[in-house]
């Protein structure tokens, strides 16, 4: 039989970004688990026909199965939410995803020169002070975040959507060779989506450590360093905010564009509602819709960075299709990382990405 060059590692990387175990593979392809289980250790060579029989069941071109060895992340680096709650099969199925997304960047790192990583290290410091800290060393002042993504993107920070084949698990962050990366669930509010990409800051800053701690307290320190670094006290202690009402904390967190359940938290850690005030205004919040949801929220923030990026290439007459094969991986794969930035053309071959503002700063 004709036997087929192939990389493990990488079968086994489509395979976890399909959210199969070897018994759902075998299922889908007809090869039995432990002829798969040789593949995947690289005891056993493929044939032609097995290769394409593998690529077909995983949607996964037959390049990518045959292209250059490729590392996976190690979970324990990786600021899981609750790892706990995760199974194994959702934990692997997302950072499968997140290894796609390195992909996708290091091409991207091959031909632009992106912002390189300005993410100060503060480990084990007061996530109050660390916030203000990240604050004046960016240059921010006290002003409300315009927009958290691409303050990120500004300081080196790549980041992506998680595919919607793992949507269960919260946003998460990590660093990969140097490079920090924040992927974040699209599913959720802008509001939240704004506070996620903070908390992921959070841990960026405060666990910079190989292996991220991943307890309550480590949780609680991010939600605090997010809290203070989207609403900085003393812009909030402004606003004269004492024992404001349902309307007013309505009003109120447009200015920093946080949900009103963040804000009424903030109002409570800053004492400018008691107790039995903070208690009231979540009750009634919560009665209204705004513990699960934002009404009448903010648009979801994306990528600024990518976003000039494909324009860049669209003007070099290189096609987003071309950047997929280049990757060996499907047009519609890629997008699933990149916010939706890359929309398979529609019929007519209508291009429907934002414009690029003028200032290419990020990009050269
Ligand atoms: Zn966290």
């Amino acid at each position: 039989m004709n036997k087929h060059s192939f990389t493990p590692s990488r079968l086994k990387l489509a395979r976890k970004r399909r959210g199969m175990t070897l018994v759902k593979l075998e299922q889908v392809s007809g090869i039995s688990t432990r002829t798969l289980s040789d593949y995947e250790n690289g005891r056993e060579q493929l044939t032609t026909a097995a290769l394409e029989t593998l690529a077909r069941a995983l949607e996964m071109p037959v390049a990518f199965l045959t292209a250059e060895e490729i590392e996976e992340i190690p979970l324990e680096a990786v600021s899981f939410r609750a790892p706990s709650k995760l199974t194994a099969g959702q934990r692997d199925t997302a950072l499968a995803a997140a290894r796609m997304a390195i992909m996708v960047n290091e091409w991207m790192e091959e031909r632009f020169r992106l912002p390189a990583p300005d993410v100060p290290s503060l480990p084990g410091r007061d996530p109050e002070w660390a916030a203000e800290r990240v604050r004046a060393l960016w240059n921010l002042g006290v002003a409300p975040i315009g927009n958290m993504v691409h303050l990120l993107e500004m300081h080196g920070v790549r980041v992506f959507s998680l595919a919607e084949e793992c949507l269960e698990v919260d946003a998460f962050s990590f660093y990969w060779k140097g490079t920090p990366y924040v992927i974040l669930n699209t599913r959720k509010s802008g509001e939240r989506g704004r506070f996620d990409g903070a908390h992921e800051l959070a841990h960026l800053v405060l666990h910079p450590q190989h292996e991220i701690p991943h307890g309550r307290e480590a949780e609680q320190q991010a939600q605090q360093f997010a809290s203070a670094l989207l609403m900085p006290a003393t812009a909030v202690l402004a606003k004269r905010l004492n024992n404001a009402t349902v309307d007013r904390v309505l009003a109120a967190k447009s200015v920093w564009k946080v949900s009103a359940m963040a804000l009424t938290y903030r109002l409570h850690e800053l004492n400018l509602v008691t107790e039995w005030g903070y208690r009231a205004l979540s009750t009634n919040l919560s009665r209204m819709g705004y513990r699960r949801e934002e009404p009448g929220g903010i648009k979801r923030e994306s990528s600024q960075l990518m976003t000039k990026v494909f324009a860049a290439l669209r003007a070099e007459g290189v096609s987003h299709t071309q950047i997929a094969d280049a990757l060996h991986i499907t047009a519609e794969e890629m997008n699933k990382h990149v916010f939706g930035l890359t929309p398979t053309p529609l019929r007519g071959g209508a291009q429907t990405t934002a414009p690029v503002s003028p200032s290419l700063r990020l990009v050269r």
